[in-house]
C-alpha cells in the first residue's frame, strides 16, 4: 500500500531505491554485505551464536533444577522455555539464513532484519499472550547480537572495503525503474534509521547507500548539514519511519520537498524518475558557472567560500569554484574516533597535518579554521559517557569555546597545530560560540600562550587573522565590542536562530518554529553586517542561510559580500548573484526589515 511520510527537506534531489531499515540504537549493529564466498562462514557465525545462547539458557535451567522448588520461580522456568523454543524455531533460523544466502547480509544485519519481520507478525496476533512474546524474541536476538558483537560501534565501521560500491542484487524492479537503470546497475539502497550521528554520515561517502531517512533531526542539525555537504537526497525528522517502513520496501526520497513515498505506484515512480533527470540536467547547467566570478549586475564582487568538514573536502571546494574555505568545522577531526579504534583526541602532529593539508588543498586561497565546536548534536564520542552531550540541555551547556576554555591543555594543542599550519598558507582562526568579554580575553591569552610555547621551542609558525563567530544573541547585540578584539566576524545563523528563537535545531517537534525570516533574526543580521562594514571589518555568513538561494537577494541587500556554504550550493547561489542588482536590493531589504511579516513583502 502506498503512503507518504513528511519530514524536513535536507538536501536536494530525488532517489528511488530499496529500504534498508537499521535496527534501533538498542541493537545498533554493523550492516554490511558479505562476499558470496563468505556465506558459509556467516551462517556458521550465526549458528554458533545461537548455540552459545542456547547453552547459556540451559546452564541457567540446570542451576534452577538444583534449587529447592520454592526458590525456583515458575515464571522464570516458563520464560526460559519460551526463549529456548524461540531460538530453536525454524522460522527464525530459516529467515535469518535467507537474508544471508539471498541478500548477502552479515549475520547481525540478517538477525535484526528477521526480527523486524517476526515482530510485525507478533504485533498482528489477536492473543495478548502471544503478542507479548515479541519482547522475548527481542531479548534472545539481543543476546545473540551480544555474542556476535565485535569491535566498533558505527553503523559503517565494518563495511569491508571490497563491498564498497558493489552491486546489490537487483531483485525484482518496478518496470519504470528497470527502464531507468542501466542493465548492470544496482537498485539504489536507502538507509532508514531512527538517528544517525554526523560522524556516521561522513562515512556515507564510501558506503553503498544512495540516500537516507532519519526519524529525528531538524533542518540545521549537524546530521542534516553533513548530508547537504555530501549532496545525497535525505529527509530527517520523518517520524516513525523505521516502524512504518519494512526491509526492502521501495522508497522515493524527495529531498527538495522533505517527503518520503513508501511503496509508490508505477505512475509516481515515472514522475519522480522525470524529476530526477531534470535535477541532474540543472546541476550540469550550473557547473558551467564554476569559473565565472561572482559579480552582481551592478559590479559588486561577492566572495563565495566553502564550508568543509575534512581536509579532503577542499577538492570539492575547488571543483565548485570556491575562493577559499569560510568554515572548516575542525571538530570532525575529533569525533567518533574511539569507534574507529583511534585515540580519543588527535594529537598536535595529526591535527597539524590535517590543517596543512587543507591549506595546501586550497592552493593559496584563505582557509578559515574554526576551533573545536564539540557538544550538543556533535558529541565527541557517541559511546562515551559523562561528556558534554550527556547534560539535559547540551546546546546550552559546555559546548564549543566553553569546552575549550574548560580544557585549556587540549585547546592549546589545537591552537599550536593551527599556528604551525599557518606557515604554509593563509589561515583565518575562527572562535565559536563566544558570548562574554571574559571568554574573548581568555581565548586571546591562550593563543598568546601557544605562540610563546612555539617561540620557546623554536618551532616555525605563521600569522593568522582572528575572527569570532556571531551565533549567540548576546554576541550579536555587542558587535562593536567584539570588533575591538577581532579582525573579522562570521555569522553562524544556525545557532543564532536556535538561540534567539529558543528552538532546539535538532528537535523535529519544534522544527516548524525554526524560522530564519523571523524579524528578530533579520534585525540581528542587519545590525551585525552594518556595524562590521561601518568599521571596515570583514563579515561573512557561514550558517545554512548562506547557501540557501531564498536568502541570497536579501543578504546582498543587507550589504553582505562574503558567503560560506557547502561546495555543492555554490553554483546555485552564484547564479542568483549574477542575476542581482545590489543597489536595487538595498531598499527592498530595508522594506523587509521594517515589516512585521517579512513574508508579505513581494520579491523584487
Ligand atoms: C552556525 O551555527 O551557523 C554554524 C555555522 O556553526 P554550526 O552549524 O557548526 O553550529
Ligand atoms: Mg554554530
Amino acid at each position: 500500500m502506498s503512503f507518504s511520510i513528511h519530514g524536513q527537506a535536507v538536501s536536494r534531489g530525488v532517489v528511488i531505491g530499496r529500504a534498508v531499515v537499521m535496527a534501533s540504537s538498542r541493537m545498533d549493529v554493523a550492516h554490511y554485505f558479505i562476499e558470496p564466498t563468505d556465506i558459509g562462514k556467516e551462517l556458521r557465525r550465526m549458528a554458533a551464536a545461537r548455540d552459545t545462547v542456547v547453552q547459556e539458557i540451559e546452564q541457567v535451567q540446570r542451576g534452577l533444577v538444583d534449587l529447592p522448588a520454592s526458590d525456583a520461580p515458575a515464571e522464570l522456568t516458563a520464560l526460559l522455555d519460551v526463549h529456548l523454543m524461540l531460538l530453536q524455531d525454524q522460522t527464525l533460523a530459516k529467515g535469518v539464513s535467507d537474508w544471508i544466502v539471498e541478500r548477502h547480509y552479515n549475520a547481525e544485519w540478517a538477525l535484526t532484519a528477521q526480527l523486524e519481520v517476526l515482530a510485525r507478525q507478533f504485533d498482528e496476533m489477536e492473543d495478548p499472550y502471544l503478542r507479548e512474546r515479541k519482547a522475548d524474541l527481542e531479548q534472545v536476538i539481543e543476546r545473540m547480537l551480544v555474542v556476535l558483537a565485535g569491535e566498533g560501534s558505527s553503523v559503517f565501521d565494518r563495511v569491508p572495503k571490497s563491498t564498497i560500491g558493489r552491486n546489490h542484487d537487483r531483485g525484482e524492479l518496478p518496470p519504470a525503474l528497470e527502464k531507468a537503470l542501466a542493465p548492470d546497475e544496482a537498485a539504489p539502497l536507502i538507509l532508514v534509521a531512527r538517528d544517525l550521528s554526523p560522524s556516521d554520515l561522513l562515512q556515507f561517502k564510501q558506503s553503498i547507500f544512495a540516500g537516507f531517512v532519519t526519524e529525528v533531526g531538524g533542518k540545521t542539525s549537524h546530521t542534516a548539514i553533513v548530508a547537504r555537504g555530501l549532496d545525497i537526497p535525505a529527509v530527517v525528522g520523518a517520524r516513525s519511519a523505521s516502524q512504518l517502513i519494512k526491509q526492502d520496501d521501495w522508497l522515493v526520497i524527495d529531498g527538495d520537498g522533505g517527503v518520503l513515498l513508501v511503496d509508490p505506484s508505477p505512475t509516481l515512480i515515472e514522475e519522480y524518475i522525470f524529476k530526477q533527470r531534470e535535477g541532474n540536467l540543472e546541476r550540469e547547467r550550473l557547473t558551467r558557472l564554476r569559473h565565472t566570478p561572482a559579480v552582481t549586475l551592478d559590479g559588486e564582487a561577492v566572495q563565495l567560500m566553502a564550508n568543509i568538514e575534512q581536509p579532503g573536502d577542499t577538492d570539492a571546494a575547488i571543483e565548485a569554484g570556491a575562493v577559499g574555505v569560510g568554515l572548516f568545522r575542525s571538530e570532525f577531526l575529533f569525533m567518533g574516533r574511539t569507534a574507529k579504534g583511534q585515540s580519543q583526541l588527535p594529537d598536535e602532529e595529526e591535527q597539524f597535518l590535517a590543517y596543512k593539508a587543507a591549506v595546501e588543498g586550497m592552493h593559496g586561497m584563505p582557509v578559515t579554521i574554526r576551533t573545536i565546536d564539540i557538544g550538543a548534536d556533535k558529541p565527541l564520542d557517541r559511546q562515551a559517557r559523562g561528556g558534554a552531550d550527556d547534560h539535559l540541555n547540551p546546546a546550552l551547556g559546555l559546548r564549543a569555546i566553553r569546552w575549550c576554555l574548560a580544557e585549556p591543555a587540549m585547546f592549546v594543542v589545537q591552537l599550536r597545530a593551527i599556528l604551525r599550519a599557518a606557515a604554509f598558507g593563509q589561515i583565518d582562526l575562527l572562535i565559536p560560540m563566544l558570548a562574554h568579554v571574559s571568554e574573548i580575553k581568555q581565548t586571546l591569552q591562550l593563543i598568546d600562550r601557544a605562540r610563546q610555547q612555539l617561540d620557546a621551542e623554536g618551532v616555525a609558525y605563521g600569522s593568522v587573522r582572528l575572527g569570532a563567530m556571531i551565533e549567540v544573541p548576546a554576541a550579536a547585540m555587542m558587535t562593536s565590542v567584539f570588533l575591538k578584539y577581532f579582525d573579522f566576524l562570521s555569522i553562524g545563523t544556525n545557532d543564532l536562530i536556535q538561540y534567539t528563537l529558543a528552538i532546539d535545531r535538532v528537535d523535529e517537534s519544534v522544527a516548524h518554529l525554526y524560522d530564519p525570516w523571523h524579524p528578530a533574526i533579520l534585525g540581528l543580521l542587519a545590525q551585525v553586517i552594518k556595524t562590521a562594514r561601518a568599521q571596515g571589518k570583514h563579515v561573512s555568513v557561514c550558517g545554512e542561510m548562506a547557501g540557501d538561494t531564498q536568502f541570497t537577494a536579501f543578504l546582498l541587500g543587507l550589504g553582505l559580500r562574503n558567503f560560506s556554504m557547502h561546495p555543492t550550493q555554490i553554483p546555485a547561489v552564484k547564479r542568483q548573484i549574477l542575476r542581482s542588482n545590489a543597489a536595487q536590493l538595498a531598499p527592498w531589504a530595508d522594506e523587509i526589515l521594517q515589516s512585521d511579516d517579512p513574508h508579505s513583502v513581494p520579491p523584487l
